[in-house]
């Protein structure tokens, strides 16, 4: 019985990579039972304000642990749910689980500012937008949208016109995963962004690679020519860190700081890096 189970899961985490639409559709049914079961959860990186030094931020990343499978990883179902018409369910799921969550963290003394990932195609959808921002009404001011694969969206126009209401409703815009590849520069000219995440390919390997800290260098100096923050994610220790900040970046988010945790202990970090005060970074240490 427990084998069949195994098998079970395994057919359901594998539709992630082989694309069977019957499997799909069952990994995109269970999908959708998990945001209401609990067994989908956010858990939140916390984002490091480099002027400041202390944490200001955090991006909601989903988290489904299924009770047979454990957990299955957004790589593995987010691209499908996109493609098979799902991603408006889980997302409105989102906004509201990260709408709660901030007012939780509010409570217990961290009035933060949370990022949330939005699909570039969610954007050209208008009843999505008119729903999003009627979720997040009280609290515009303080979130993020974290906008993904804006290559994808397939009516630029309309995209624009629903990001510039997104923008004037106080919600802050940032384009995820630059240099990724699907991001553009055209978009950089159009899109009412305030923020610019530079991909974690170029920022993992900034203290032994002197090109990629020629990449953070000019993209920082891209960003905030156009008047925008520049996020560096995938800082995955100390080094990087004191090079992220050297070069410029004015947010560091990764696994060096810390992985993407539940709302409580999240709420620990943020207790014990207040108690400790602004963050301190070690002097830059380069392999050229
Ligand atoms: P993303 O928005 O670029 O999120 C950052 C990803 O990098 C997360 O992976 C995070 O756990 C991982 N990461 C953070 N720091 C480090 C580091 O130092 N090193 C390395 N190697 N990785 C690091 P995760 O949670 O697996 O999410 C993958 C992608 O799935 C996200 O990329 C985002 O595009 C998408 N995603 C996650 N949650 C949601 C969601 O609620 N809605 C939507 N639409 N997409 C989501
Ligand atoms: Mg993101
Ligand atoms: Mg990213
Ligand atoms: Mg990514």
């Amino acid at each position: 019985h427990q084998a069949q189970q195994h098998r079970e899961a395994a057919a359901l985490f594998d539709a992630g990579q082989y694309g069977d639409p019957s499997r799909n559709l069952t990994l995109m049914t269970r999908m959708l039972q998990a945001t209401r079961s609990g067994d989908m959860s956010m858990h939140y990186q916390p984002k490091l304000n480099l002027r400041t030094g202390r944490y200001q931020s955090a991006e909601a990343l989903c988290r489904w642990f299924d009770p047979q499978q454990g957990f299955i990883p957004p790589a593995a179902f987010i691209h499908q749910a996109e493609e098979m018409g799902h991603i408006r369910a889980l997302t409105e799921w989102a906004i509201q689980r990260v709408i709660d969550d901030q007012r939780r963290l509010a409570e217990a003394g961290h009035d933060i500012c949370v990022a949330t990932n939005i699909s570039g195609a969610l954007v050209c959808d208008t009843d999505f937008v008119d729903i999003a921002l009627d979720l997040i009404r009280t609290a515009a001011g303080r979130i993020t949208f974290e906008i993904t694969e804006t290559a994808v969206m397939d009516d630029p126009e309309l995209a624009i016109a629903n990001l510039n209401r997104i923008n004037e409703a106080g919600v802050r815009l940032s384009i995820d995963d630059y240099g990724s590849g699907l991001s553009s520069l055209a978009y950089l000219r159009t899109l009412p962004a305030r923020e610019l995440k530079l991909d974690r390919a170029f920022v993992q390997h900034v203290a032994t690679s002197e090109r990629d800290r020629m990449v953070v260098k000019s993209t920082v100096d891209l960003a905030h020519n156009l008047g925008l923050d520049l996020v560096a994610e995938g800082v995955e220790d100390d080094a990087g860190l004191a090079i992220v900040k050297l070069l410029g970046c004015d947010w560091a988010q990764g696994f060096g700081l810390s992985r993407p945790l539940p709302v409580p202990e999240l709420v620990a970090f943020l207790d014990a890096a207040r108690a400790a005060g602004a963050v301190e970074l070690p002097a830059p240490t380069f392999t050229p």
